[in-house]
């Protein structure tokens, strides 16, 4: 089990002491997460590493996650991809649904003294703060720059019943009658996803994905969403192998709240038919150190977005010390400072020549690689983020104003 002690050599003494100080703070008083899937995708990734940690802080923190059918995760799905600008069609049977499987979930959860809900899914259950009381957070994980104006007009009804809300990035708050607070999420360098490993491992799993390691590799992880477009990461793939040889590896799972996967996968699949040099790899739940290897591996890691609450997957890649090419959409950019620690992109053509360049020269890809691995250290791994959501709880709790930054 890692403790919290193991944290010091990656992020020195003191904020780990800061961390003990501040959960001592809080004995007594029960922090309820809840989100929409336990698997799959940024949130279920940050959960499953921050719960564990916060108890062995002293902090009693709990993780629920909120029930639902086919048809109400397609309608999250809807909703998702509105507030990320993409056009749908939601009507009033599907809101009607979306607020009766809220309903169901409020009367089964035993709420905490603080309820931490995540994202949009559940977001309808501070519904039930009327009968019960306590302590309310929304933390959106999203990009809410350009929401859909008849999806955010529906979820802004249950905002001012929270406390607070939390954003990843300062582009995606909103005018809100409530305080806001800018958190970014991030990644924590012990889990079996980001921790070192020897070669052996790494050389293990490309042998068994059929991936040669002695040519440049380009790869991207990624839940098959049409907004990571991995249909645009093989046509860029495509334009940059008419200039240097490479192999691409295309791989991702799904997640419990997101139906479009297999779709998106079979359209991927389509793109790749034919060239063997491209592998759709299907990475099933607990899939870590296939993960970490995959990126460990490679000559260059892609995030090719389209839009992106933050992007764990480029911290993953830049604490990696790995040359990294993102969209530079959502949270990406506080990740990458173009040409420093990384390299931002807006098209498959700009991103085809970025893989040409970065692949024809090592050494600025590898400086690129560790100012993205220092910039990571010094503000997105967990302790960071540990620190910041104690900070909040606390100030839940607190006598007088609070000044919310
Ligand atoms: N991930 C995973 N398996 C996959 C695809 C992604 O474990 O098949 C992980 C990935 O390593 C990262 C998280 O899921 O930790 C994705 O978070 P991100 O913020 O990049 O995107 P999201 O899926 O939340 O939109």
């Amino acid at each position: 089990m890692i403790r919290i002690e193991d944290y010091i050599p990656i992020v020195g003494q003191a904020t780990v002491e800061e961390l003990g100080l501040l959960a001592d703070r809080l004995r007594g008083k029960a922090i309820q997460n809840i989100n929409s899937t336990a698997v799959g995708g940024g949130v279920a990734e940050i959960l499953s590493r921050m719960i564990p940690l916060l108890s062995q802080l002293g902090v009693s923190a709990a993780w629920d996650v909120i029930k639902g059918d086919e048809k109400f995760f397609e309608v999250t799905k809807k909703f998702h991809n509105g507030l990320h600008g993409v056009p749908v069609e939601i009507d009033a049977g599907e809101y009607a649904h979306f607020l009766e499987v809220n309903r169901y979930n409020a009367e089964q959860i035993r709420f905490g003294d603080v309820v931490f809900v995540h994202d949009p899914q559940p977001i309808a259950l501070v519904e039930k703060r009327g009968a019960i009381g306590k302590n309310w957070l929304w933390r959106c994980h999203i990009d809410f720059s350009q929401p859909d104006p008849k999806i955010w007009e529906f979820l802004r009804q249950f905002i001012p019943r929270y406390d607070a809300a939390v954003f990843s990035a300062p582009a995606f708050s909103q005018k809100l009658p409530i305080p806001q607070v800018l958190i970014a999420p991030s990644i924590d360098p012990l889990s079996d996803k980001n921790k070192e490993l020897d070669e052996a491992t790494i050389d293990a799993v490309f042998a068994r994905f059929g991936i040669d390691r002695s040519r440049p590799v380009v790869t991207q992880i990624s839940r098959f969403d049409y907004l990571k477009d991995p249909v645009g990461v093989i046509k860029a793939y495509k334009l940059a192998k008419e200039r240097v040889d490479m192999q691409l590896v295309v791989a991702g799972g799904g997640a419990t709240d997101d139906p479009e996967g297999p779709i998106i996968m079979e359209e991927v699949r389509r793109e790749a038919e034919k060239d063997k040099d491209i592998f759709v790899l299907f990475l099933p739940p607990a899939s870590d150190i296939e993960i970490n290897a995959l990126q460990r591996g490679s000559t260059v890691i892609l995030q090719k977005s389209l839009k992106e609450g933050f992007g764990l997957t480029v911290s993953e890649a830049l604490w990696k010390g790995k040359p990294t090419i993102a969209g530079a959409v959502g949270g990406i950019p506080l990740q990458i400072a173009h040409k420093y620690s990384g390299i931002l992109t807006h098209s498959i053509e700009g991103t085809a020549q970025w893989i040409k360049q970065l692949i024809s020269a090592p050494e600025y890809a590898r400086k690129l690689g560790i100012n993205g691995k220092e910039h990571i250290r010094n503000n997105f791994l967990i302790t960071r983020h540990i620190k910041d959501y104690l900070l909040l709880f606390l100030s839940l709790f607190h006598e007088g104003d609070v000044v919310y930054l």
